[in-house]
């Protein structure tokens, strides 16, 4: 990670002091800065960002390069404020360590969701945004492409009716694959009913992404505040008109002390709810529901595969099927599976959950050689919704990005599950849309 402005919030009594290191290459001594608790005409912060995720680095700079570029007089949302600054909070001492990094670091094509859902537009969006901003910061990825495969003939009409609502409705590119070509391209791949092939998928590193996001943030002058847990959250003037104190506690010191800010943009993933729950009355609180996903990483040269693998898609599914995938070396893993738990903290991989992975794995790539699988990670999705479908069916949950009602500058994200990396980018452009429009 950059050395940056990335900072424990460093809190004295009855003000708020940020320790800048700007760089400890190049700084002798952190210079500080002390902000008085005040009211919202003198709030510390223009806005400040809930969780150092990839989406809340990707809304962090998106916030902080338009402060940058629209300069002191930039309008404020709430028009008060003549300078315009952005905090971003993350309760760990590293951006990026939960759901961010514990995923399959796949670009969606956006193939899966309902034709007028949040996800097939912001992964659409995303996704060309993403390719460009690889492109543009030499962030390593790679358009492997992905076969969804059919062994079955449901599977192979759930297959047509990705193709035809992607032909007729989304327009993305999808195409068939012939046997001969099958065969020539990806000999140890079974799909006895077909395969449909989605080219414009393909694989980021997700870690530099981050890390990339995170520079971004900090030379268009954003602060980050690490080791900086939110726990309580106030509207000022009841419903935030007069901008928002948010209580942090520093995890080195363990002292908690106050930040205002004119907005605020909860995208704590996993930790969401519990913002969300932190601000609204009793009866508009929300539940969370924890769907891990087990990875397991494959030793082997041989099966060799070079294109990314799905099943068909199952309706009411939590996941999207336990896939082959890539990582930018060519290391083969598989998952993620779908497992309900009670905790966001439940990381460990489940490794009974190994014989179901190699049976369902067994049906697209028969010469598995089992011995060779081995426990990597786990994920946990956030789910708004117990059985929630991740693409389609019963129970499908939208992202949810909105400003809440009753409230003014608040900005919150809740069921950023997949496709939340790809559309990361385009999430920041709608958060940074619903605040300055
Ligand atoms: C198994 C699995 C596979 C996936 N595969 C893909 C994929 O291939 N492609 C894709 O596009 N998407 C995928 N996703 C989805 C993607 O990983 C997520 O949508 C994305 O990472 C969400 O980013 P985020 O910033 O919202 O959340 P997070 O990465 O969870 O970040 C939220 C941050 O908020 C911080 N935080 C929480 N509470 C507080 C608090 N009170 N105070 C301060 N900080 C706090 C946390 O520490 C955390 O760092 C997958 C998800 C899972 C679980």
């Amino acid at each position: 990670m950059r050395p940056g402005r990335s900072l424990p919030l460093a809190l004295c009594s009855g003000a708020f002091r940020v320790r800048h290191r700007t760089s400890a290459l190049h700084h002798a001594a952190a210079s500080q800065r002390c902000f008085s608790q005040t009211t919202f005409r003198a709030a510390d912060f223009t806005h400040a960002v809930i969780g150092g995720g990839v989406v809340g680095l990707a809304i962090a700079r998106s916030l902080a390069q338009r402060s940058n570029s629209s300069g002191s007089g930039s309008s404020s949302p709430s028009s008060l404020s003549t300078s315009s600054s952005t905090l971003l909070l993350e309760r760990h001492p590293a951006v990026g360590t939960e759901t961010s990094s514990r995923n399959s670091e796949v670009i969606h094509a956006g193939i899966y969701y309902g034709a007028s859902s949040l996800k097939t537009a912001l992964c659409i969006q995303g996704k060309a945004l993403l390719y460009h901003y690889c492109a543009a910061h030499a962030i390593p990825h790679r358009r492997t492409g992905k076969w969804i495969v059919a062994q079955t003939d449901a599977q192979r009409a759930a297959l047509q009716a990705v193709h035809d609502f992607c032909t007729r409705e989304i327009h993305v590119p999808v195409r068939w694959v012939g046997a001969e070509e099958a065969a020539r391209r990806e000999p140890a791949v079974r799909a006895d009913k077909g395969i449909l092939e989605s080219p414009t998928t393909g694989i980021v590193d997700s870690h530099s992404l981050m890390m990339s996001l995170l520079g971004q943030f900090e030379d268009a002058g954003g602060t980050v505040a690490l080791g900086s847990r939110v726990e309580a959250i106030t509207p000022l003037g009841g419903d935030g008109s007069s901008g928002w104190e948010l209580a942090v506690r520093d995890l080195a010191s363990g002292e908690v002390s106050t930040v205002t800010a004119e907005t605020i943009i909860n995208s704590a993933g996993l930790g969401a709810v519990d913002i969300h729950n932190m601000i609204v009355p009793p009866e508009r609180r929300r539940e969370m529901f924890y769907a891990k996903g087990n990875y397991f990483s494959y030793g082997a040269s041989s099966p060799k595969v070079g294109t990314l693998v799905y099943p068909a898609p199952e309706p009411g599914h939590g996941g999207l099927g336990t896939h082959l995938t890539l990582d930018m070396g060519g290391r083969i893993k598989f998952g993620p599976d779908v497992e309900w738990v009670n905790s966001p903290d439940d990381l460990a991989v489940n490794e009974s959950r190994l014989a179901q992975t190699v049976r369902e794995v067994k049906k697209y790539l028969p010469g598995l050689d089992e011995t060779q699988l081995q426990p990597d990670y786990a994920g946990i999705r956030p789910k708004l919704s117990k059985q929630g479908a991740v693409a389609h069916g019963k129970g499908f949950v939208d992202f949810i990005i909105q400003k809440e009602e009753g409230y003014q500058g608040w900005v919150n994200l809740l069921n950023i599950e997949s496709p939340g990396l790809t559309s990361s980018l385009a999430i920041a452009e709608k958060v940074r849309k619903l605040l300055y429009g």
